[in-house]
Formats: structure tokens, C-alpha cells, sequence
């Protein structure tokens, strides 16, 4: 679904980068999965937040993770409210939950997926996927069986 930009123009929703989530949507244009990390205890935390949520240091950096996830849970929206998401029924919105620490979730989309063959726990990896003109998004897909 996301593979070709959108033939009607239509945007997605598209991110607002602040101080706290600029690097990830840095990282994201140059194809790199970067993820909060505590410099004290080596906790991972996304979404972004200033202070580690395990040992409630404020002494936290970006550091890249490998794209490997499973996959949680996923649905298939009927009645998304952007005109964009719209256009692209059926798209399977999912949460997968990073490799690199238990409880890394993400919320994103699935790609390149058989809908007859999605498993919880499935291995999944990041894809970065430009959905519409200068718009990437981390999108994830399922990793090549043997992997
Ligand atoms: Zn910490």
C-alpha cells in the first residue's frame, strides 16, 4: 500500500519534530532506528521522554538499535479519520516490541505482508519507506523466514 507514493497527492499525517524527538526523526531520514537510551542504566525508552521512566535519570542519548522486532498485535482500521489513511484502506496498523529490551514497543505500520500469515510474535524488521515527497516513516515487515 505505501510502496507507491500516493497517486491523489494526498499527505499523511506528517511528524513535528521538537527538541526531544528530533533526533529520531533525524535518524529515520537517514535510514537509522535510533532510540532513547539511559546513559546510568543502559534502559532503552520510547516514545521519547526526558527522563528514564527505570532509574529517573535525565541523562539520556540516542543510540541505534538493530530494526529486529516481533510482532504484538496488529489491526486492519475501517475508519481511520485522515483523508490520507483513508485512501489507503486496508493497511494494517501494528504495535511490534523491539528486540534490544522486553516491552520496547513501537506503533507502526506493517509492509510487504501476506495478511494470511501474520503471527503474533512473528519476527518483523524496519523498513524505512517514503509514503509521500520528503515524508519517511519507519514502517516494519516481516523478516525473511530462516531469519
Ligand atoms: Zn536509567
Amino acid at each position: 500500500m505505501f510502496d507507491d507514493l500516493d497517486p491523489e497527492g494526498l499527505y499523511p499525517p506528517v511528524p513535528a519534530p521538537d527538541e526531544l524527538t528530533r533526533f529520531f526523526w533525524e535518524g529515520v531520514l537517514e535510514h537509522r532506528l535510533l532510540i532513547l537510551r539511559c546513559n546510568d542504566c543502559g534502559f532503552y525508552v520510547h516514545w521519547p521522554r526526558q527522563a528514564c521512566p527505570n532509574c529517573l535519570s535525565f541523562s539520556l542519548a540516542p543510540a541505534e538499535v538493530s530494526g529486529q522486532a516481533t510482532l504484538v498485535t496488529w489491526t486492519f482500521p475501517s475508519q481511520p479519520f485522515d483523508a490520507y489513511y483513508r485512501s489507503h484502506i486496508p493497511y494494517a496498523l501494528a504495535v511490534v516490541e523491539l528486540v534490544e529490551q522486553p516491552g520496547l514497543k513501537m506503533v507502526t505500520d506493517l509492509v510487504d505482508y501476506d495478511k494470511e500469515a501474520l503471527r503474533i510474535d512473528m519476527p518483523v524488521h524496519v523498513v524505512f519507506r517514503e509514503v509521500a515527497p520528503g515524508v519517511t516513516l519507519p514502517l516494519f515487515a516481516p523478516a525473511p523466514s530462516g531469519a
